[in-house]
């Protein structure tokens, strides 16, 4: 098939090319002049494990292109995806802007019949927006399809390729066809493609994440009991995750849930209940639980140090607002960074992958290290925010030796408490005893 994606960010990009692979013939179309030409010179933008191989291969058997041209993009196409950005507004709810700017350009450039499916996270209703954009410049027939996207950055192209499930959202039977062409060899499996109306499949996007956002929220509130009661969170995550109802993933308790998607859709979603007079109360609770748990690493070191941060130095480990990936849109470390900044402290970070998008976001506020350890150097004490696999056995002999004081606030639970204890470390992570 012949496919257009309109924006190569994240799921662009992964999509355009992971499509390629099946054998369709994929122009990906970006207004970022200077990123298609990296990519036209062959190079990927984003770090995304696993992307780069696909890339390169489809490149060089010439089934991926690129441009900055819409007309260009789309004129052999049958599908078009729509993989544009969906920012909050000022209000919360998610700004159309971008999708629906690109439904009108469409509608003036088709000359055939096309299917336009919105890959973008987009409100209960988006679809008929669209129809109406495209309907007020164009005469051509289309359809108007909503296919949200699951895919995880870190992961993105193995969820892609095989999918747990996808959904798509149509009425039209022309378009359903053509979609489920499209998607056989990616569910060869058996894992299932879900045909529903298009509101549904909107609100499908949504419901996922916010139910998701609710359950990490639900540990950290659980974890903040723990300290308070003398509990493990650890314990009680297996305790409750063996129970196949509740399930093993998504219990980890940490710094407050971060990243371009939730933070946005849980309020995106709320705004649209608000929009049709429902108060989503627990959502509500959900935002604001997160707000605070976002801080939760600064005020226990804020309490350690007595509230006396002026002049300390932080080590931090992670940016990235989750391992393997470079994104860093609403990232914790973020947060915590700011906090400290404030409080007159300062810092050195180390990442592998999301240094350069922070140090494009704040410059020269923090210092950045070469690796983890020369981050360490003469530091009050280190805080792990991302649980990247290389902080998770580090040299404890080295990282004892590098720092001031041997004290870490471990916001992802990394470490063995007994290990803490026999190394000497003061050692405070989330939902777990104190270990000094
Ligand atoms: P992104 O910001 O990484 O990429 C968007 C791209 O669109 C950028 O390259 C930008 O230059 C381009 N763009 C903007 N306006 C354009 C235009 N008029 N024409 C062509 N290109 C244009 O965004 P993303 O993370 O890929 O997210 C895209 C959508 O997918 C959002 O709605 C998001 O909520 C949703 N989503 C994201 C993820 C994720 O993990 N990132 C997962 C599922 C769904």
């Amino acid at each position: 098939m012949k496919i257009a994606v309109v924006g190569t960010g994240y799921v662009g990009l992964v999509t355009g090319t992971c499509l390629a692979e099946t054998g369709n013939q994929v122009i990906c179309v970006d207004i970022n002049a200077e990123k298609v030409k990296m990519m036209q010179d062959g190079k990927l933008p984003i770090y995304e494990p696993g992307l780069d191989i696909l890339f390169h291969r489809n490149i060089g058997q010439g089934r991926l292109h690129f441009t900055t041209n819409l007309g260009e993009a789309i004129e052999e196409a049958q599908i078009i995806f729509l993989a544009l950005p969906t920012p909050p507004g000022g209000d919360g709810s998610a700004d159309l802007s971008y999708v629906l700017g690109a439904a009108k350009d469409i509608g003036k450039l088709i000359k055939d019949y096309k299917v336009v499916v919105t890959k973008s996270t987009v409100p209960v209703g988006t679809a008929d927006k669209v129809r109406a954009a495209m309907d007020s410049q164009t005469k051509v027939p289309f359809d108007v399809v909503s296919n949200p996207e699951f895919l995880r950055e870190g992961v993105a192209v193995e969820d892609f390729m095989k999918p747990d499930r996808v959904v798509i959202g149509t009425t039209s039977e022309r378009a359903r066809k053509i979609m489920g062409e499209l998607y056989a060899p990616y569910v060869r499996q058996g894992n299932p493609v879900i045909f529903m109306d298009e509101r549904s499949s909107e609100l499908t996007k949504y419901a996922a994440n916010s139910f998701l956002a609710t359950k990490i929220t639900f540990m950290n509130e659980v974890a903040n009991l723990c300290e308070l009661v003398g509990a493990d969170v650890d314990m009680v995550r297996k305790g409750i995750g063996s129970d196949e109802r509740i399930g093993r993933r998504f219990l980890f308790p940490g710094v407050g849930y971060g990243g371009s998607c939730f933070p946005k859709d849980v309020q995106a979603l709320v705004k649209s209940a608000d929009e049709n007079q429902y108060n989503f109360k627990i959502l509500n609770s959900v935002i604001e639980v997160n707000e605070t748990q976002k801080k939760i690493l600064f005020e226990k070191v804020k309490k350690y140090f007595d509230g006396e941060l002026a002049g300390k130095k932080f080590a931090l480990w992670g940016l990235a607002f989750k391992p393997e990936t470079d994104d860093v849109r609403e990232a914790p470390a973020l947060y915590i960074i700011d906090e400290l900044i404030n409080a007159g402290a300062t810092v050195t970070a180390f990442d592998p992958e999301g240094m350069d998008n922070v140090r494009k976001m704040i410059g020269t506020k923090i210092s950045y290290a070469a690796d983890p350890y020369s981050a360490l150097h003469n530091a009050d004490a280190l805080l792990i925010v991302t649980e990247w696999s290389l902080f998770r056995n580090p040299d404890f002999d080295q990282v004892a030796k590098l720092l001031k004081n041997k004290v870490i606030f471990d916001g992802r639970n990394l470490y063995d408490l007994q290990k803490m204890l026999d190394c000497g470390f003061y050692y405070n992570s989330i939902g777990r005893k104190i270990v000094t």
